[in-house]
């Protein structure tokens, strides 16, 4: 689902954020990416998200170089085959939690109506069901991240990717959603996890860590 082939990134200013990595990440599989600040899981996460492009090697998700795309098939790519959850969830705080769901499938190409029953779905799913018409200021943390993941999963995308999604989280919300993560992946959906936290990692059932912007272990 996810394959990195030797992939370099170099920032301007020479920094070496990634040194020649190669990762394979299959179909239904749950991985953390962990590491210290600096360790270079950020622009891990922004190549594995397609929102970056490596410097050299490849970087392959569910099978498309992302190379070879121009840029507004990376988009269709990025909007179809990819959800992402963000550790301060990024929802649009005016719109009631059915229609943030709903936006995530925007650029599928359904109509309005069928996005809102999808979005009911999703948002039943991750336990919200009664909280359709609130606002996300109505809203606990932990809740707030449970739509996000909704937004995310709304499309049925190839790979689901949490940057860090408990960290604004009490530990009791936080694993609240870890829970949910792992009821999605025994349901079959590809999650990776970008985690500086080691027990969070741990508790995953396969962990890539990176330091100094290689893979340590
Ligand atoms: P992490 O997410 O593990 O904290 P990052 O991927 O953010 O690590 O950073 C890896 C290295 O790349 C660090 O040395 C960081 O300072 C550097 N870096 C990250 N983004 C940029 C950028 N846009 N420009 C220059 N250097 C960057």
């Amino acid at each position: 689902m996810v394959e990195l082939d030797r992939v370099s990134k170099t920032y301007a200013g020479g920094v070496h954020a990634l040194k020649e990595v190669s990762l394979r990440i299959g179909a239904g599989e749950m991985c953390a990416i962990v590491g210290p600040s600096g360790s270079g899981k950020s622009t891990m996460l922004n190549l594995i998200g397609t929102l970056d492009r490596p410097s050299e090697g490849a970087v392959r998700i569910d099978g498309f170089d992302v190379a070879k795309l121009k840029d507004k098939q990376l988009s269709a790519l990025r909007a179809t085959r990819i959800g992402f959850v963000f550790q301060s969830f990024h929802l649009a705080v005016g719109q009631r939690v059915l229609d943030n769901v709903a936006d995530g499938l925007l650029y599928s190409g359904r109509r309005g109506p069928e996005r809102r029953i999808r979005a009911a779905e999703a948002l039943e799913k991750v336990g919200l069901s009664h909280r359709l018409e609130h606002l996300p200021n109505e809203l606990s943390g932990g809740e707030r991240q449970r739509v996000a993941v909704a937004r995310a999963i709304v499309g049925e995308p190839a790979v689901l990717l949490a940057d860090e999604p408990t960290g604004n989280l009490d530990s009791a919300s936080g694993s609240g959603v870890m829970a949910l993560l792992h009821e999605l992946h025994g349901a079959g959906t590809t999650i990776v996890v970008i985690t500086h936290d080691r027990d969070i990692a741990r508790s995953l059932p396969r962990q890539v860590a990176m330091r100094d912007g290689e893979v340590a272990a």
